[in-house]
C-alpha cells in the first residue's frame, strides 16, 4: 500500500467510525431522521430550484463535478469499505466517469414549430420532487447521475438508498449540498433519511408531492414502484449474454469479454455475466481467455463447491459473495489462486445455476450451441426477458442485426466491452440509472422531465 492509499484508508476509516459513533448523521446537509422531514425539506428547496435560471443549475453541477473527481477515490473506498463489493480501482474510475459524462442542462432541448398561425413550442419541464431509490451495487455512482440529471430537469430528489449502503449515499448527499451551496444554490437539492427502510420507502412512494419514482434495483423494487399508481422510471435486473460466432476476432473477444465481466468484480447491471459461444470456435475463444486473459478453468467439483456457496439452499444469491474478486471467491471453496486470476470460468449448460442466474460476480459460463442460429435462441432464453442488455462479437453484420432485433435490450454492445455502452471506452454520455424495465433506457436530465406545450396563436412567426 502507497503512503497516499494510506492515507485514503485512514480518512475512510475516520468518516465511516464518525458515523458509527454518533449513531447518526448530524451535521450532515440533506439527511434527516424522518422521511416526512425530508421530503418537506425537498419541497422547500425545490421553490428555489424552480426559480433557477439554466445557467444557476449548471453551476451548481460544475462544482458537483469538481467534487466528484477531487472526491473520487474516497468514495470508492467508502463504497468498497461499507458494501463489501467491488474494487476500489474500479470504483474509482466509474466516479470520474459519472463527473465527465453525466449529461447536464445542455441535454434539455426545446422542439418548435412556427408557421401562419404562430408559434407552438415543446419544452421539458422539472417533475418537482422526485422520489428516487438506489441499490448497493454503485450506491455513490446511481446518486451522483440522479442529481446532475435530475437537477439539470429543474428537480429536486428525495432517495432512499440500499440500508446496506447509507453512509457512503449520506456523504454523497451531503458532497452535493456543498456543491449548490458553494454555488449559490440552496441546501437540500438532495436528501435522505439516515435509516432507510422498506417503510421510509413507502412514505416516498405515497407522498402526494412525489409525482415521479425512479427505482435502480432488482425486480422487486422496480414492481414496487410500478404498483404505486405513480409514474414511475424502473431501472431494473439484467444477465447480459455475450454471443461469439465464428466471424469474431476472438483475441479481441476473450480481452473485451473478461474486461467487461471483471469490471468492479462484475457488479454493473450491464457487465457480461455468460458467454454463448458456437461450436467451431469454442475452445479457441476458451484459450485466449485462459492463457491470455487471466481465466481460471474451473473443473466440475470446484463449480460444484461454487454453486454451493455463492446460492443458498433456495438457490437466491449469497450476498457475501456479490462484487467478490474470482480469487476471494476461489479462496472461499479451498483453492489458493495466483494474482493473475481475473475470472472464474467453466464450460455448462445453459440451465446450470451458475449461467442462468444474474450473479453480479466474475464466474463466466460458456454455453456451447452449435451454430448462431441456436446461439441467438439461448442468448435470448439466458436474458429471461429483462430487455436489459446483451452482447456480440461478430464480423456478420447480418448476424448483429439478428441478434440486436431477437434480443430488443437497452443496450447492446457489438466486439467491445460491456462498459463501452456508458461511454468508457465509447460513444456516447454516461448513467448508472439504465430503465430497461419501463424503456427510458439509459436515463439523463432529459428523461426527468416532462413536455410541457406552449403555444402561441396567429403572433411571433417571423418568418
Ligand atoms: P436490490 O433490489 O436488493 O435493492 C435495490 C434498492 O431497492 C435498495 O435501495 C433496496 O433497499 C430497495 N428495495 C428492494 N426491494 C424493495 C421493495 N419491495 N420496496 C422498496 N424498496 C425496495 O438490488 P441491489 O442488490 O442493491 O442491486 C443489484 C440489482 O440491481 C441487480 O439486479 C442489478 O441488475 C440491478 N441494477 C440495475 C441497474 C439498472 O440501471 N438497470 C443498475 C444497478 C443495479
Amino acid at each position: 500500500m502507497s503512503v497516499d492509499e494510506r492515507l485514503v484508508q485512514t480518512i475512510v476509516q475516520k468518516v465511516m467510525a464518525n458515523m458509527q459513533i454518533t449513531g447518526e448523521v448530524t451535521g450532515m446537509h440533506g439527511v434527516f431522521k424522518d422521511m416526512n422531514d425530508a421530503i418537506a425539506a425537498s419541497i422547500e428547496a425545490q421553490k428555489k430550484v424552480r426559480l433557477m435560471t439554466l445557467d444557476q443549475r449548471e453551476k451548481i453541477i460544475s462544482v458537483i463535478r469538481e467534487k466528484v473527481h477531487r472526491n473520487a477515490e474516497l468514495l470508492a473506498n467508502m463504497g468498497v469499505n461499507e458494501t463489501g463489493m467491488g474494487n476500489v480501482g474500479d470504483k474509482i474510475l466509474k466516479h470520474h466517469l459519472t463527473a465527465e459524462k453525466t449529461p447536464g442542462t445542455e441535454d434539455i432541448s426545446t422542439i418548435a414549430w412556427s408557421g401562419d398561425r404562430g408559434l407552438t413550442l415543446v419544452e421539458m419541464g422539472p417533475f418537482g420532487v422526485i422520489g428516487a431509490i438506489t441499490p448497493a451495487t454503485n450506491p455513490s455512482e446511481t446518486v451522483i447521475c440522479n442529481c446532475i440529471g435530475m437537477l439539470a430537469g429543474g428537480n429536486t430528489v428525495v432517495f432512499n438508498p440500499h440500508p446496506n449502503a447509507k453512509k457512503t449515499t449520506i456523504f454523497t448527499i451531503n458532497m452535493i449540498n456543498e456543491a449548490s451551496l458553494e454555488a449559490g444554490g440552496p441546501d437540500n437539492i438532495a436528501v435522505t433519511v439516515e435509516e432507510p427502510t422498506l417503510d421510509s420507502s413507502a412514505v416516498m412512494m405515497k407522498h402526494p408531492a412525489i409525482h415521479l419514482l425512479v427505482a435502480t434495483g432488482g425486480p422487486g423494487v422496480v414492481t414496487a414502484v410500478l404498483s404505486s399508481g405513480k409514474r414511475a422510471i424502473g431501472a431494473g435486473a439484467g444477465n447480459p449474454p455475450v454471443l461469439v460466432d465464428e466471424t469474431a476476432d476472438l483475441r479481441k473477444a476473450a480481452q473485451d469479454i473478461i474486461n467487461g465481466c471483471t469490471f468492479d468484480n462484475n457488479l454493473p447491471c450491464i457487465a457480461e455475466k455468460e458467454i454463448v459461444a458456437v461450436d467451431s470456435i469454442a475452445d479457441e475463444l476458451m484459450h485466449y481467455i485462459i492463457a491470455e486473459n487471466g481465466g481460471y478453468l474451473a473443473d466440475k467439483e470446484v463449480i460444484q463447491r461454487l454453486a454451493d456457496t455463492v446460492l443458498t439452499p433456495k438457490g437466491t444469491l449469497n450476498r457475501q459473495c456479490v462484487g467478490r474478486s474470482a480469487k476471494d471467491l476461489l479462496a472461499m471453496v479451498g483453492v489458493e489462486a495466483g494474482a493473475d486470476v481475473r475470472c472464474i470460468v467453466f464450460e455448462g449448460e445453459k440451465e446450470h445455476p451458475l449461467i442462468s442466474e444474474e450473479l453480479m460476480m466474475p464466474i463466466l459460463g460458456m454455453v456451447r450451441v452449435k451454430d448462431f442460429h441456436e446461439g441467438v435462441e439461448t442468448a435470448l432464453w439466458l436474458e429471461h426477458g429483462n430487455r436489459h442488455s446483451a452482447h456480440i462479437h461478430s464480423k456478420n453484420v447480418d448476424h448483429i442485426t439478428e441478434y440486436a432485433k431477437a434480443l430488443d435490450t437497452a443496450i447492446l454492445v457489438k466486439n467491445g466491452p460491456s462498459y463501452a455502452a456508458l461511454g468508457f471506452g465509447g460513444e456516447g454520455y454516461c448513467t448508472f440509472t439504465i430503465a430497461s424495465r419501463t424503456g427510458e433506457g439509459l436515463t439523463s436530465a432529459q428523461t426527468f422531465t416532462k413536455r410541457r406545450r406552449c403555444t402561441m396563436s396567429d403572433s411571433l412567426c417571423i418568418r
